[in-house]
């Protein structure tokens, strides 16, 4: 049995005047001129509370686009029995049966689903048309396409030796019980990725997004439903995070949990999880991707133009809200006054506006906390001393969350917007003495306790080799000369270390093996 051999799916570039541009534009003022009452998938059942809570576009906020139906307590423990009630026809099915639902998922978002998705991650997260193709388009096809491959060659591994009357086998079964998926609001790949890689190996979800991502949820529900995905077999649910965990955290079925989010939430969860070891039936497995403080370190070699415009695409595209943004940087001191005229030029040509202009490259970040949290790091920047606002730092959220692309200059490479993840479009420069690169590599290694993405920018191979060298447990992605985001499903696996979370690598076999718990089977003749 071979599934199709997936490659990336190619990126749309709406340019002015094509067919895409225009299916998408009109997508996007569909969507604008209604409000989406949306209900939380349970089982069979589109659940409406009649709580409901309205949605606004981040960069819009008077121009309500849709409102969802929250739930109780009671409505998890009901997604909980319909994902353990789905499960035995599930686990069950031939795993080619399954594979087909989610290629059929990918054909159907890569198609007739593309503009819908895209236009519902424009509108609810705030993200530009080329931004919206690359995360709920082609990063998700990509997701499930490869995902699909991974789990073809994990079922079809080589089994143990047999022999001498001695059959071996091992049978890669689901975990035993239900899977619980919570996802953040800043990618809607990783929010479709979370609940179905470990559907996809025969386990059920109880699916909890970001309350901000509820918008672009809805879209994925559909399109599962239309690939034929069973009922039960994932479940939306829209309840507080501290309920839905009260009762998923104390359920003796809950056998695993799929998150990604911010650090102080995953370890929040985990010590949650310990507490409540002694309840459930098995060990749950506990896979989260978490916060991240990502940095580019240049060597006096670089390229100054070309480290310039890394600075500027990998700190400012999506808003900064990335995790693996670049947000530290570390320039030597022979470098500094060039790659500062080139970043500065860089940062003068960004638009910033609502996302219905496909000519914004910067929007709104997400919501008022987010808002509040970002425009308290640079109002404090204004006044501490020692640090000096390059460009930006004008924040606006009379329209939308609007705020400059800001450029911060430290003379202390532990000042904080140095070393906490601030998540939105703010860039802290430290300057190093040129001749100081290994003290600089120190740095880097130590002032953060993240470890997700990293770049290191020299003409010098013996730089690029030290830094690799002494910075290795510091990122769990790496770029050399390259800015340190835009991972690629199936070239360049994700994930991070230290406080960034468990490393499990989303898009690849590692990731996938975590929702199985194979069975030993012995037959002796
Ligand atoms: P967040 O505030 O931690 O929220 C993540 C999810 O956790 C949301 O669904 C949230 O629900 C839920 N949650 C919060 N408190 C909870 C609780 N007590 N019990 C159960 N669920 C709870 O993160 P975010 O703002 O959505 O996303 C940004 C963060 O994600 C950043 O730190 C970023 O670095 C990280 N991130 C990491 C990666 C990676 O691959 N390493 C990728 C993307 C994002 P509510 O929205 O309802 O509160």
């Amino acid at each position: 049995f071979n599934v199709p051999e997936p490659s990336n799916e190619p990126v749309r570039n709406y340019a002015p005047g094509s067919k895409e541009r225009g299916s998408l534009q009109a997508a996007l003022k569909a969507a604008r001129d209604q409000v989406v009452d949306i209900p939380m998938y349970i089982g069979s059942e589109e659940v409406k509370t009649g709580t409901t809570t309205a949605i606004y576009p981040p960069h819009d906020r008077q121009h309500q686009i849709g409102q969802f139906h929250s739930g109780d307590k009671g409505h998890v423990t009901q997604a909980i029995n319909a994902a353990l009630g789905a499960k035995p026809a599930w686990e069950n099915m031939q795993w080619e049966q399954r594979a087909a639902i989610f290629l059929k998922i990918a054909d159907l978002l890569a198609g007739p689903y593309r503009d819908k998705i895209n236009a519902a991650t424009m509108l609810g997260q705030s993200k530009n048309a080329y931004q919206a193709e690359i995360d709920a388009a082609c990063e998700l096809i990509d997701f499930l396409r490869f995902n699909v491959k991974f789990m073809t060659e994990i079922y079809a591994q080589q089994p143990p030796i047999s022999g001498n009357g001695v059959w071996n086998r091992l049978e890669q079964r689901p975990l035993e019980g239900f899977v619980f998926a919570i996802t953040p609001f800043n990618f809607t790949a990783i929010a479709g990725n979370l609940p179905t890689a470990p559907a996809m190996m025969g386990n059920t979800v109880v699916w909890k997004p970001a309350e901000t991502q509820i918008y672009s949820a809805k879209v994925l529900m559909e399109v599962f439903k239309e690939a034929g995905l069973p009922d039960g077999v994932i479940n939306l649910i829209y309840v507080e995070g501290p309920d839905a965990g009260d009762v998923v955290f104390s359920h003796p079925d809950f056998a695993g949990l799929h998150f990604t989010g911010s650090t102080g939430v995953f370890q929040f969860l985990w010590k949650l999880i310990g507490n409540n070891i002694s309840k459930y039936k098995t060990y749950p497995r506990i896979v989260g991707e978490t916060g991240g403080k990502d940095f580019v370190i240049a060597h006096k070699s670089a390229d100054p133009k070309a480290l310039a415009t890394a600075l500027s695409r990998g700190a400012f595209e999506f808003q900064g809200q990335k995790c693996s943004a670049a947000s530290r940087a570390y320039i030597p001191s022979n470098l500094w006054e060039s790659v500062k005229e080139y970043l500065l030029e860089d940062l003068a040509s960004m638009k910033m506006g609502g996302t219905e202009d496909f000519g914004n490259f910067i929007n709104a970040v997400i919501d008022e906390k987010a808002f509040d949290k970002i425009s308290g790091y640079i109002e404090a920047a204004k006044t501490a001393p020692n640090v000096e606002i390059l460009a930006g730092g004008n924040c606006d959220k009379t329209k939308g969350f609007f705020i400059e692309p800001t450029v911060i200059l430290v003379h202390d490479p532990m000042y904080k917007t140095m070393v906490e993840e601030i998540f939105g479009p703010v860039l802290t420069i430290y300057v190093y003495q040129a001749n100081h690169f290994e003290e600089a590599l120190e740095l880097v290694d130590q002032s953060s306790p993240y470890a997700l993405t990293g770049a290191i920018f020299s003409k010098d191979r013996y730089a690029v080799e030290m830094a690799t060298s002494k910075l290795r447990h510091a990122a769990g992605n790496f770029y050399i000369n390259d800015k340190p985001t835009g991972a690629v499903v199936g070239q360049q696996p994700f994930g991070g270390s230290r406080a960034s979370g468990t490393n499990d690598k989303a898009g690849s076999m590692i990731n996938l093996l975590r929702w199985v718990s194979p069975r030993t089977i012995k037959e002796t003749f």
